[in-house]
């Protein structure tokens, strides 16, 4: 991992505010997030899939055999497919609710701090944030613009 790469991550999540210490900051919950958007989300047993979004019922369908950490991502995900009016899934809208969760659930400061302390020890940041490697990618991929796919269409 290249520092320079984290310098991409300026967020439009409207709950971070300027001058806030990481710590001082209620965490982003995607359960609360759910609940305030009228999303219904139902734990089940999925064989093929982590977490599923179906927007013709607007609803979201959760693993059970995710630990809880994971359960976040996967539910940060779901709701990005949710906010972003996805109605199918090519790899162009997988990526924007990848991208999506990532900026929720990971501000620029606590990965500036996790990569300050941990350097390259991409195992070590992914485990003091709690997320999935595919979503610390997309927190500081320097190839999207935040709001890139909110423009679309
Ligand atoms: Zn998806």
């Amino acid at each position: 991992m290249h520092l320079s790469a984290l310098r991409a991550s300026r967020s439009t999540v409207p709950c971070r505010s300027r001058g806030v210490r990481v710590s001082e900051h209620p965490p982003y919950d995607p359960w609360e997030h759910a609940r305030r958007l009228g999303i219904p989300v139902h734990v089940r047993r999925l064989r093929k899939s982590h977490g599923l979004w179906f927007p013709d019922y607007g609803e979201i369908l959760l693993a059970d055999h995710l630990k809880p950490w994971a359960q976040r991502c996967v539910l940060a995900h779901e709701v990005g497919h949710a906010v972003l009016g996805h109605r199918d899934d090519p790899p162009e809208n997988e990526w924007a609710a990848d991208r999506y969760a990532a900026l929720n659930l990971i501000s620029p400061a606590m990965l500036t701090s996790a990569v300050k302390r941990h350097g390259s020890d991409v195992p070590a940041i992914r485990k003091e944030l709690r997320v999935t490697s595919r979503l610390l990618r997309a927190a500081y991929s320097p190839f999207a613009a935040p709001n890139l796919y909110h423009e679309k269409g």
